[in-house]
């Protein structure tokens, strides 16, 4: 069922084939670029329903501490591919939510500031770790510098129109500034085992989600040349989603199942890398500079 009216938000392709259904939002592929996006696109009193209460909450704020120690150490591995092309200067990263990406790479020499929305988020990095953070939306808001890098982490998957971010980012880079992207794969083993119930579907809050493939168009397009890609998983949290859509409970009746049940998965996770090399990992990180 070929969608009518609507082109790609990020190829501008009329070839849209529907992809799924989920929160009664309707899901659509670009035969060329991959992207799968909403259409038509949520609105914004729509979208300020999940995002406003959601990403200020204390619940949210439970959920990214529970994660604290996996996002340091992330963070540390990408400050090592980020030295690697880009050994010093001043790094933004865009909706840097509580700054641990940011505590770890200012720790470890680069300058850096952050912008975001959510005032408990603000707080906690300027207070705690006395970030530099600005509020406000990167779209919108009057930078007085650019930067040397930019990094992006699970932001580009929430904007309306990623060529509209892409244009602002641009402008924001220094030449031969490093872009780094990081975003939930939609072309992934993860995905496809898991389906409308994968956790990172998370429609209508997710408008748009790429595969590796694109992301290579979409900058290509703005001016970027891709040094380096990656895809990985969380196996762990891979693992307890194919728990959830077998509806097993880690309490109750099912508790013994899905404890069998994680231990069985586990046994598989060599695959996890294997299918990961070749791009089937469930999120992915991409590296790119500027070339004009
Ligand atoms: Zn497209």
């Amino acid at each position: 069922m070929p969608l009518k009216k609507f082109k790609c938000r990020l190829c501008n392709s009329e070839k849209l084939d529907f992809f799924l259904m989920e929160n009664n939002y309707k899901l659509y592929r670009c035969s060329f670029c991959k992207v799968v996006s909403i259409y038509p696109q949520p609105t914004k009193i729509e979208l300020e329903k999940f995002n406003k209460n959601k990403y200020n909450s204390l619940q949210n704020k439970k959920a990214y501490f529970s994660a604290k120690n996996k996002l340091y150490e992330r963070a540390r591995l990408d400050d090592g591919f980020i030295k690697k092309f880009k050994p010093r200067g001043i790094l933004l990263d865009v909706g840097c939510s509580y700054g641990f990406y940011l505590d770890v790479f200012g720790k470890s020499g680069f300058q850096v500031q952050g912008i975001e929305l959510a005032p408990i988020a603000i707080k906690y990095a300027r207070n705690k770790l006395r970030l530099n953070i600005l509020k406000g939306d990167v779209m919108t808001y009057k930078f007085s510098k650019r930067y040397d890098i930019i990094t992006l982490y699970e932001i580009i998957e929430h904007i309306p129109s990623p060529n509209a971010l892409f244009k602002r980012i641009k402008k924001l880079s220094k030449s031969n500034a490093l872009l780094v992207i990081q975003t939930p794969n939609i072309n992934s083993v993860y995905f496809k085992l898991t389906g409308n119930k994968w956790f990172w579907l998370l429609v209508p809050q997710h408008i748009n989600l790429f595969s590796v493939q694109s992301l290579k168009i979409l900058l290509k397009n703005h001016g970027f040349q891709i040094l380096f890609t990656r895809t990985w998983d969380d196996y762990d949290e891979f693992v307890k989603n194919i728990l959830f859509v077998l509806r097993l409970k880690d309490k109750g009746k099912s508790k013994i199942l899905y404890f069998l049940g994680y231990k069985l998965l586990w046994l598989f996770s060599p695959l996890s890398s294997l299918w990961s090399k070749f791009g089937y990992g469930g999120e992915l990180t991409l590296f790119a500079q500027k070339i004009n």
